[in-house]
């Protein structure tokens, strides 16, 4: 079986993103206290359902937390290669905390020499000391919410800090030894321009970061933003015109020798974020805290309780907060890979994808397979099926035809 990833949830910000509506709330620290002790009670207490041996095809929804607590399951030990505590802001963690939930993973997975581990950052948010200490504590990768180089745009998206803040935290990183930083960057952000966005690249790829992500603004019903806008205090973001950014962005990156290896992101030779992987390949993951999803690398898919105080109550109750599973169908686990891994430039070995699901996909989806081929959408070399660089702009579009 492929090695795992682990994911952990930390659900706390210092305040709350205009755009924002992920599963976060304000930082409070005796509950984070909690929440850390939940969370180390979780991962010790880990037990993964069996993976699939058979193709019957059977799907079912329902509550699996009688399962996750059953003492009659294997505990059995998986090999973890990545570590990714995403959220919120982990930052907002001390190292000794970031300390204690590794010392956990470690004692329940068999953690690879060299293993990713990687820690979400906000700018602001890091000292020296506190960066030194994550270091110490076994995070190797810092992915650092930068957003944007626009101290205007930072402060309508309801950033907490400036352009100048996010300088000042790569040097913290880098003095600390930190070489494999990533940067989240927004393009789309209302009433931006295509030449803002232009210098904004600029000013990130000066910093070479080893890798990029890029996020086109979503505006989520319900966020200030959203209010804002209907308000009319800003332009309405164009799609137009972040499609055209993105384009940029593959052309800048390219020239600045940077690899386009999945939709969204871009990196320095061998520096793909190898946690991210495991969700584009079909890997097994395992997440932990709440909101937190896991997928046994099989057909199984389950996830946490949402709310950051109940998912603490849940943990203590019964040891694990596990509200939801998923048991796919062969025919949707073949899908679910196959829109996944196209997201990856390299794209999908049709080949190796019949032998692990069965499924001819060239017969499968012949009609829209040649439908995306006639339109310059999809390609075909040998086994490999691919977006072209048109496709990669309508993506959404081809996954459509395997959801
Ligand atoms: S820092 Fe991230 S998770 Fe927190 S409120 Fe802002 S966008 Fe949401």
């Amino acid at each position: 079986m492929k090695r795992a990833g682990i994911y952990i949830h930390i659900p706390f910000c210092r305040s709350r993103c205009s755009y924002c509506d992920f599963a976060t709330g304000a930082y409070e620290g005796q509950l984070a206290e909690r929440y850390v002790s939940a969370l180390t009670t979780e991962i010790s207490t880990f037990k993964l359902a069996p993976a699939h041996d058979s193709h019957d095809d059977a799907g079912v929804t329902g509550d699996i937390n009688a399962r996750a607590v059953d003492s009659t399951r294997a505990f059995e030990v998986c090999d973890v290669d990545t570590i990714y505590f995403g959220g919120g802001t982990p930052s907002l963690l001390t190292p000794a905390q970031v300390g204690r939930i590794l010392r956990a993973v470690g004692e329940r997975f068999r953690v690879a020499d060299g293993a990713e581990v990687t820690l979400e950052m906000n700018p602001g948010t890091v000292t020296p000391e506190s960066v030194a200490g994550y270091r110490a504590a076994g995070v190797n990768r810092a992915s650092f919410g930068l957003q944007t180089f626009d101290d205007e745009q930072l402060r309508r998206l309801g950033r907490t800090h400036t352009a100048a803040d996010a300088r000042r935290t790569l040097r913290i990183l880098n003095e600390a030894g930190f070489d494999n930083v990533s940067f989240d960057l927004i393009a789309g952000l209302p009433g931006q321009t295509l030449a803002e966005w232009a210098r904004n690249m600029d000013d990130a790829l000066a910093l070479a970061p080893a890798h990029l992500s890029l996020y086109l603004l979503e505006v989520h019903e319900g966020t200030p933003l959203a209010d804002q806008l209907r308000q009319g205090r800003w332009p309405q973001p164009d799609p137009d015109v972040a499609a055209a950014m993105y384009q940029l962005l593959i052309e800048r990156t390219r020239a600045a020798g940077y690899e386009h290896y999945e939709i969204s992101n871009f990196c320095l030779p061998g520096r793909e974020a190898r946690h991210n992987l495991k969700y584009w390949t079909n890997a097994p993951y395992y997440g932990f805290g709440s909101s937190a999803h896991s997928y046994d690398g099989a057909r199984t898919r389950w996830s946490n309780e949402r709310d950051a105080a109940r998912y603490v109550e849940l943990i203590k109750e019964r040891g694990a907060a596990v509200v939801e599973t998923n048991e796919l169908t062969a025919r949707d686990a073949g899908a679910e890979a196959l829109f996944l891994g196209l997201r990856l430039m390299r794209g999908v070995d049709l080949r190796a994808h019949q032998t692990r699901f069965g499924t001819d996909v060239r017969s499968e989806y012949a009609d829209d397979l040649s439908r995306f081929r006639e339109a310059d959408l999809i390609e075909l070399d040998g086994d490999l099926l691919r977006l072209t660089r048109n496709g990669v702009l309508l993506s959404n579009e081809v996954f459509a035809a395997f959801v």
